[in-house]
């Protein structure tokens, strides 16, 4: 049996309770991972001792390491390949949003930097879609809640972590229980992640959508729609065939009924195939009963074999006039950041060159952040 990652939750749960160790010691022993990545399980102070013995029998401190290191040249965004038990690599993303000056009146937002974490749920993606360098890979390996955890702790390293958004590679919803049991730990002690801060990324799985607000309350939601009607989205999506638009509309006004929150949708603009006038129409009137934020994301070609052109500045401001005017939806224009280290959403390239050592990690987790209760 491999050992596990310490961060797989159910997994040292169970082991602790089936040898009656109060499950209490977790996130103690958490903290001490995090403070201490490259520390063994044995140093983890003040723990039982048949919790020292399962522990080194069994689990890891960390399962994945950091492969290599990549900031953008503006170093707004850093990219983490990370190297699973496996050897398979997946990306992390750091977004430092909030880092701007000039943002908030020529200051600094209060409470200093924070950043934006967008996480890998699986090595590859079953879903296919035509524009996504990750759904050219097909779908390989799901990750483990203690391999999606681990981006975080690796992550932390580099920057405060404020944000989680599952907007890496894979499809979070078709690996459900992990995803459910990562994002339980990520919101509880030590990380206290508020769950509005996460937000989870899908193309519209519909029977998972129904159990996720029951799962995890409070959740942000993004839906990739990127098309206003079934045919165009089955086009550039196969697996919308599976989840036709009536019935994803349909849950996801029942969602809303439960959640109470908006809804953010995502909407790639492609030349020619879904930005035009009518489209914008379309996707108004599809959206009129639903509370939502809509985003629009301008393609990156990067690594994928692609039949698709970026929209023109052009259409997407005209596209985004229409929403806001006509229909009164808010819109917004995705910022892009870190295309020049391949960090852009849905996009995975491994280009080496350029890294930074990864055996020297420039700092310390902010600890701040990761009060203990
Ligand atoms: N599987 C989930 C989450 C990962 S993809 C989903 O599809 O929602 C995260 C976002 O990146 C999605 O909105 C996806 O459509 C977008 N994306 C994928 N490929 C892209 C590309 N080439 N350019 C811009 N955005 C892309
Ligand atoms: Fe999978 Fe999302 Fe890429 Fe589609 S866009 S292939 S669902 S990762």
């Amino acid at each position: 049996m491999p050992f596990r990652s310490i961060f797989d939750a159910g997994d040292v749960m169970s082991e602790f309770e089936s040898a009656a160790i109060n499950c209490k010691f977790i996130p103690l022993i958490w903290k001490h991972v995090i403070q201490n990545p490259n520390c063994e399980l044995d140093e983890v102070p003040s723990l039982p001792s048949a919790a020292y013995i399962l522990l080194q029998s069994k689990f890891k401190p960390l399962t994945s390491t950091l492969h290599s290191v990549t900031d953008s040249s503006d170093r707004l965004t850093t990219k983490l390949l990370i190297k699973l038990g496996n050897g398979a690599l997946v990306e992390s993303v750091i977004m430092r949003y909030d880092t701007r000056l000039g943002k908030y009146a020529g200051k600094p937002r209060p409470g200093g930097p924070r950043s934006t974490l967008c996480i890998s749920s699986q090595v590859g993606c079953k879903m296919g879609c035509k524009f996504c360098a990750t759904g050219s890979m097909g779908f390989k390996s799901n990750l483990s809640s203690g391999e999606i955890v681990e981006q975080l702790v690796h992550a932390s390293r580099f920057s405060p972590i404020r944000n989680v958004v599952f907007m890496g590679m894979g499809e979070p919803l078709n690996n459900y229980a992990a995803v459910v049991e990562a994002i339980r730990v990520m919101t509880g002690s030590p990380f206290q992640l508020s769950p509005k801060r996460i937000t989870l990324s899908t193309v519209g799985i519909i029977h998972a959508i129904k159990k996720l607000h029951g799962d995890l309350p409070g959740l942000n939601l993004a839906v990739s729609l990127h098309a206003p009607i079934q045919d165009v989205r089955c086009q550039i999506m196969p697996a919308a065939r599976a989840f036709p638009l009536v019935k994803l509309m349909d849950t996801l006004q029942e969602y809303q009924r439960n959640s109470q929150q908006k809804i953010l949708i995502e909407y790639i603009m492609l030349d020619g195939v879904n930005d035009e006038e009518q489209h914008a129409h379309q996707l108004g009137n599809l959206l009129e009963t639903l509370e939502v934020v809509v985003n629009l994301i301008p393609f990156n070609p990067i690594g994928t074999l692609s039949q698709f052109r970026a929209s023109s500045q052009q259409n997407v401001s005209r596209f985004q006039k229409i929403l806001r005017g006509t229909y009164d939806i808010r819109t917004t224009i995705r910022k892009e950041m870190g295309q020049d280290i391949s960090g852009a959403c849905g996009q995975l390239v491994v280009n080496q060159s350029d890294k930074r050592a990864t055996e020297d990690p420039p700092l310390l987790p902010d600890i701040e952040d990761l009060q203990l209760r």
